[in-house]
């Protein structure tokens, strides 16, 4: 199918616009998993598809952090494409959580194998999307002087693809190595003998912790707020397991689909207190020692019932003591003051061990804050460290962060900026009122970081799929949620928000983690089919929440 059909009542726009913009079908922004699987979609439905990426090649998170340590969370089974069976019989993952090399090795085996390349632009920053209302059509410039323009964007950016510096005065000033987590050198970096600092404890900071520990002359850790973490218990797959899942693909994935996170860890629909304690002991030592997030799955309730939650964050805390030797350093490592599972659970290898190594020294920032980053490493309030390298592993400003880094502009001029001025707002997570033709995978007040992500952006690539397949068939310019539905979505998103404990943390989750956002947590948390039967529902009723313009009445307005 070619779009070009839709667009033949397009009138001619000004000789000067035309002469320099080239004209595709749907242009894509980033080259992730939403971004790849967008492009695949698009050109095997027979659009011309652009795709633009500032990375250097394909991947993502997986291109850019390449920290040491970086491991997924998820099981590499589970966190893989299942829209093609050619890469699901082809590929052979090694690990059950996969590290970054193998990871961007995969996204790269994709990338080839279904010749994904050459539909992208890398190294190229998109600087502005613009509307032009007249034309139906988005007009894309990039920082290499692109102009193209198409009648469909879709903003593939990514939840997590704007890292975040810590607010703290003289990080320019310090003469030392200094690494940000999600911008990690290409080269082997070497920790032998040197005195490194890392800031922040979140699944980046817990990583390189536990890796660079055991390198390190001295690491002093830098903790705010300390984070839970579980035992990973990576192993290697065997051959005959992973010939086993390559059988039962199809069934996994339709397991995954239809499971609250997308994916086939386990879950439970028992509540926490319809066992006795001594079962519920039982089930979470069970879990613990299953390791990966089977503690979180072990009973339905733990982000609703504060009781249960505490039950089970003391339940880990107290693992720490019989890990961690020092008891004072074991008390400070131990979260308080938010529910477990309200933060992203961590996993981890040896994260607590590695505090039990002479050279690693916990810093307690609620206690002795960071005041300032010095020429010669780090100053709290009890006097200065002074390190060889410092690293920074202070997380993203997610979700939204990536839209409002540039110029995106609808209908009337209205920019992305203007519109999430109180907060990011959307229909579905899918698109929004004011922004015909655009759209995102993976978006603000859709599922994202609460599920399975490459689940998510497959099922957001089928949607918006379908929805261009619609306008064709019916010979339909433009398309944007009703400003109704999209205010009916947010209340949705807002009263189920209100019933979860995830709300209950400063998180990046809420906005919590970059200053003067405004909080509230954009994020669906009705778990993954429910969000995919929201998504059908608006489809499969003829698409009553949206508003369609032919090319004349857009032309027209
Ligand atoms: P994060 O969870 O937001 O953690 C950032 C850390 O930096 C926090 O500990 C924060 O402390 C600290 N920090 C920020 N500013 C600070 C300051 N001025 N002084 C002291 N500490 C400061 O970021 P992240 O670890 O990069 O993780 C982000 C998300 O990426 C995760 O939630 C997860 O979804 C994803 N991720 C996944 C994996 C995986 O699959 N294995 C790995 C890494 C990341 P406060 O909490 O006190 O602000």
């Amino acid at each position: 199918m070619n779009v070009e059909s839709a667009e033949t009542q397009i009138p001619a726009q000004t000789a000067t616009d035309r002469q320099a913009a080239a004209r595709v079908d749907v242009i894509v922004v980033g080259a992730g998993c939403g971004g790849m699987v967008a492009v695949y979609k698009f050109r095997e439905m027979g659009l011309r598809v652009q795709g633009f990426e500032a990375g250097g090649n394909v991947g993502g998170v997986w291109y850019w952090n390449r920290y040491p340590g970086a491991r997924v969370d998820l099981p590499s089974i589970d966190y893989s494409f299942g829209f093609s069976t050619v890469i699901e019989q082809e590929w052979t993952w090694s690990e059950e959580f996969a590290a970054q090399p193998e990871l961007l090795a995969y996204f790269n085996f994709v990338a080839d194998r279904l010749d994904l390349r050459r539909h992208f632009r890398f190294e190229t920053r998109v600087n502005s999307a613009v509307w032009d209302d007249a034309r139906a059509l988005w007009r894309v410039t990039s920082d290499r002087g692109d102009v193209v323009e198409a009648p469909y964007c879709v903003m593939a950016t990514g939840p997590l693809s704007v890292p975040k510096d810590p607010e703290i005065p003289g990080l320019d000033r310090f003469r030392g190595e200094l690494h940000r987590a999600a911008r990690w050198p290409h080269e082997p970096v070497s920790f032998a003998g040197k005195r490194v600092g890392i800031i922040g404890t979140g699944s980046t900071g817990i990583q390189i912790v536990q890796e660079v520990g055991p390198q390190a002359g001295e690491l002093f850790v830098f903790q705010r707020t300390p984070s839970f973490t579980m035992p990973m218990r990576n192993r290697k797959l065997t051959p005959d397991y992973v010939a086993e899942v390559k059988r039962h693909y199809a069934g996994l994935r339709q397991a995954a689909r239809n499971s609250p996170n997308g994916g086939v860890r386990p879950s439970s629909t028992r509540a926490f207190f319809s066992v006795s304690p001594e079962q519920r002991r039982g089930l979470l030592e069970d879990a613990w020692k299953q390791g990966g997030l089977s503690v979180l799955g072990t009973f339905a309730d733990l982000l609703v019932n504060e009781e249960a939650n505490e039950q089970v964050a003391e339940f880990v805390r107290a693992k720490i003591d019989d890990v961690v030797t020092d008891p004072v350093v074991a008390d400070k490592l131990k979260p308080r003051g938010y529910p477990i599972f309200a933060r992203r659970p961590c996993l981890d290898s040896s994260y607590y061990e590695t505090f039990n190594l002479p050279n690693v020294h916990l810093v307690d920032c609620l206690t002795d804050e960071i005041v300032e980053i010095t020429e010669r490493g780090v100053r709290t309030r009890s006097g200065e460290i002074e390190l060889d390298m410092l690293i920074l592993a202070t997380g993203y400003d997610g979700l939204t962060g990536a839209l409002l880094a540039f110029d995106v502009v609808g209908r009337g001029g209205v920019r992305v900026n203007d519109k999430w001025k109180e907060g990011a707002r959307s229909y579905l997570g899918l698109m929004m009122a004011g922004f015909p033709n655009l759209f995102m995978t993976t978006g603000p007040n859709g599922p994202a970081a609460l599920a399975n992500i490459i689940r998510i952006s497959e099922h957001d690539v089928d949607w918006i799929a379908a929805l261009i397949n619609h306008m064709a068939d019916n010979r339909l310019a433009t398309v944007e949620p009703t400003a109704k539905a999209e205010d009916d979505w947010m209340e949705i998103v807002r009263a189920m928000a209100g019933r979860t404990l995830v709300s209950k943390a400063k998180t990046w989750y809420v906005g919590a983690n970059v200053k003067d956002k405004p909080l509230g947590l954009t994020l669906f948390t009705g778990g993954f089919p429910k969000y995919v039967e929201y998504c059908a529902a608006a489809a499969t009723d003829g698409y009553r929440n949206f508003v369609f313009g032919n090319a004349k009445r857009s032309a027209a307005a």
